[in-house]
């Protein structure tokens, strides 16, 4: 299996000239550098696994570099907060599908963690709001992903494999991000409901979650749109509500129609959260054993880190497959 893959390298038509981000690949080193770690916002420090104290801090280039509305694409630079990047893109009507985070949270953070947040069923996952990725190899090279048009990907697509990688394979330097319209309005409802019958009931919700017994529901779109499918939802038994419910740590993911036909014992309610149409389940869902990797996916994770990180000095201490997704059954 490991001939078929080969250590990835830049080509040649995608040298990076810029002097910024050159300045970064300094700053990370070439393989006898010794560990290094990037901080963002520090938001999700510990998620993945203790860094390794031996790691050099170091943060990432910061500034919004080239906004296209047209093209609804951003290039960023990865130590750019979400606060700063939504500045420049709300005058245009536009943002990305990164809302609802602390203020601090980073973009190469944000992407480097990879979850999606509850509004994955109407945004889709995080990793298809990246579009292009420059990266610092553990050579010490910059390296370019994908590319900047939504339409870009021929061979490997290495974007996906950076989301969720905690800097563990290459550490972010600049970014180029989907944009999305900005929604006019945008409402919560959360009450008592069968949420298979709602979810058939509405058109598009962007978020939909369950606990077993309440359902939360989150549109956005037109105003006339959004009220006319908060009437339906309040005709079911929902009503107006601030925001989502807190998540409960856990996270397993489970087929999606599997949430539509489940009985639940009363007593598994409000024991997770469960985003419907996703297939995400937060919490403990009944009758699954404790999450634990897929064995083939952690022997493919660590032959992947292998050919990006021989020297094992990118991010050490972290390690996505210490926050693990498994599928599952039935309860
Ligand atoms: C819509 C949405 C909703 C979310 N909701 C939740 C939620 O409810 N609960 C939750 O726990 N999380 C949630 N997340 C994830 C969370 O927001 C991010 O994980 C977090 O904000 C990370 O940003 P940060 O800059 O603080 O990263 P940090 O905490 O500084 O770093 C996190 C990790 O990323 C690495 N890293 C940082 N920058 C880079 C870089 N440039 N290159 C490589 N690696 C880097 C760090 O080394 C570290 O391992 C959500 C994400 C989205 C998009």
């Amino acid at each position: 299996m490991s001939a078929a893959l080969a250590p990835v390298g830049p080509l040649p038509d995608r040298v990076v000239r810029d002097p910024v981000l050159l300045a970064f690949a300094d700053q990370v080193g070439g393989q006898d550098a010794g560990p290094v770690a990037v901080q963002g916002g520090r938001t999700q420090w510990n998620l993945g696994g203790t860094a390794d104290p031996a790691a050099r801090l170091i943060r990432a280039p910061s500034g919004v570099v080239a906004f296209e509305p047209a093209e609804m694409t951003v290039q960023v630079r990865a130590g750019t907060t979400l606060d700063e990047l939504d500045a420049v893109l709300a005058p245009a009507g536009q943002r990305v599908a990164l809302q609802g985070l602390p203020a601090e949270a980073t973009v190469g953070g944000v992407l480097s963690v990879g979850l999606s947040g509850p509004m994955r069923l109407g945004h889709g996952p995080i990793r298809d709001t990246l579009l292009q990725a420059r990266y610092v190899s553990a050579e010490g090279l910059l390296v370019t992903a994908g590319g900047p048009t939504v339409k870009n990907v021929t061979g490997f697509d290495l974007c996906r494999v950076l989301v969720g990688s905690y800097g563990t394979l290459g550490l972010l330097a600049e970014v180029t991000l989907r944009t999305r319209p900005r929604p006019q309005a945008s409402v919560w409802l959360a009450g008592r409901a069968d949420p298979a019958d709602l979810f058939d009931r509405l058109y598009r919700p962007v978020s939909m979650l369950w606990n077993g017994a309440e359902v939360w529901l989150y549109l956005e779109g037109y105003p006339d749109d959004v009220a006319a499918q908060a009437a339906l939802a309040e005709s079911a038994g929902l009503s107006l509500v601030p925001g989502p419910p807190r998540f409960p740590a856990g996270r397993r993911s489970v087929p999606p129609a599997t949430l539509r036909h489940v009985r639940l014992d009363p007593a598994h309610q409000g024991h997770f959260v469960a985003e419907m149409g996703v297939g995400v389940v937060h919490g403990e869902w009944p009758g699954a054993s404790p999450a634990a990797a897929d064995t083939a996916v952690v022997a493919l994770n660590r032959q992947i880190k292998q050919l990006f990180d021989p020297y094992g000095r990118l991010n050490p201490g972290r390690d996505p497959m210490s926050v693990p997704t498994t599928r599952t059954g039935q309860p």
